[in-house]
């Protein structure tokens, strides 16, 4: 099969290689599509923290399953799948409190173990989810990032009515917006492009009286200063993108944190419930994404597709191998 190989950071080529063979609790998925996120041009270019090469990178996909190893009891060859990236351990205290994105042996499709960007992929029978028929495959693949946006706003406690402000209405931020009106709260995207701020359908200004949750969809410090200073008493404000590490350091009020009772909640990653969270949102018509969808490309244009991502030029972007 044909794969997209990362052997050391700043580059990737396109490698032939074994189909790969799944092993007792495992299958084998024909990927169908895969979506292209930030994510994938920073490890590609820059590398990340939980990055091990050489690798297949993808964590985005959706597939059919084409062989099943023999302890394989839930699934079986034909049926259409969404991987949930993680492996988790099941056995340490953040598995057991339903935070295995935060488990301490977490194993990410992509990043530990060969991911989508690729004709196969092995995934654990335990990480694998079928995709509801109403939902077709570039639906699906929406529930990777989607799950992110959900354990996010699980995260900030975010209740039916609230006010949430969204600093960045790129796929990230728009997913977020479209994820909390979905959850009956009222977003606002706080975003500078005019073509971007069209997809979002919600409010573009801040109310007077502040918001009663903040997100930040873009790693800018700029934006976390000016989110904090919307932010209601009780408000909380979730960490959801990164910064540059020589930017990570910002200064904060704390004594408007204790006057306020305001709330910093990090944010990251997802656990297996935010995919079938994810899945029943899209199959219940609660959230849309089809318009999203900026750029249908062959995985095999990735140079093309990580230029896109980097000059910010299109919103989603699907590739197929
Ligand atoms: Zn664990």
């Amino acid at each position: 099969m044909k794969a997209i190989v990362v052997e050391e950071i700043g580059s990737f080529s396109i490698t032939e290689m074994d189909i790969p063979v799944p092993g007792e609790a495992e299958v084998l998925i024909r990927v169908s599509v895969t979506g292209l996120c930030r994510t994938d041009l920073k490890i590609i270019r820059a590398g990340h923290r939980d990055l091990v090469l050489p690798r297949v990178p993808g964590e985005e996909v959706v597939g059919v399953i084409t062989r099943t190893g023999p302890a394989v009891k839930r699934f079986e060859v034909g049926q259409r799948v969404y991987v949930y990236p993680g492996t988790s351990c099941g056995s340490c205290q953040q598995c057991g409190s339903g935070a295995e994105n935060l488990c301490e042996g977490m194993k990410i499709m992509g990043f530990h173990r060969d991911g989508g960007f690729a004709e196969y992929v092995l995934a654990p029978e335990a990480s694998v989810i079928p995709v509801p028929e109403n939902v077709t495959d570039e639906e699906a693949v929406f529930s990777e990032p989607l799950s992110c946006c959900l354990n996010a706003l699980e995260l900030a406690g975010l209740s039916p009515g609230e006010r949430i402000g969204i600093w960045g209405a790129g796929p990230a931020g728009t997913l977020l917006s479209r994820a909390s009106a979905g959850l009956g709260a009222i977003p606002y995207s706080m975003e500078p492009d005019e073509r971007r701020r069209a997809l979002i359908r919600g409010f573009a200004s801040p109310p007077v009286k502040g918001f009663d949750v903040v997100v930040v969809a873009v790693g800018s410090a700029d934006a976390y200063r000016e989110a904090l200073g919307h932010l209601r008493p009780r408000g909380r404000v979730v960490i959801f993108s990164g910064l540059p590490r020589a930017a990570a350091e910002l200064p904060v009020d704390f004594n408007r944190l204790h006057y306020y009772e305001q709330t910093l909640v990090g944010a990251y990653g997802c656990s297996f419930r935010h995919g079938g969270q994810a899945l029943q949102m899209l199959s219940e018509g609660s959230i849309a994404v089809r318009d999203m969808i900026s750029h249908r490309m062959s995985l095999w244009e990735l140079g093309k597709a990580l230029c896109l991502v980097e000059e910010r030029a299109g919103m989603k972007i699907l590739l197929y191998p």
